[in-house]
């Protein structure tokens, strides 16, 4: 595996230790010299997060939602059938 020279560099293995290919170094962004992994997975923890929130949001509100959704579609019952699953 390669990486890119103009973003990244081997640095100091971080606290997590993320090794690059075992050689005991931690690929680190050019920019802020944070680890690449890292990053990564705190990214993917918030992703999971706010999913989770989004989630919980739509089983607290989900009648409210759906009494919004049923009175805009109201006029036009035909549109039922289209209704968003939550
Ligand atoms: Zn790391």
């Amino acid at each position: 595996m390669d990486f890119d020279e103009k973003k990244f560099f081997l640095g100091k293995l971080c606290p997590r230790g993320h090794e690059w290919n075992g050689i005991g170094q931690t690929l680190r962004y050019l920019s802020n010299e944070k680890c690449f992994f890292c990053r990564k997975q705190q990214y993917e923890e918030n992703r999971e997060k706010l999913c989770e929130q989004k989630k919980q949001y739509y089983e607290e509100n989900r009648e409210k939602l759906s009494e919004q959704i049923l009175r805009v579609l109201g006029k036009n019952k035909k549109n039922y059938n289209q209704l968003p699953l939550f």
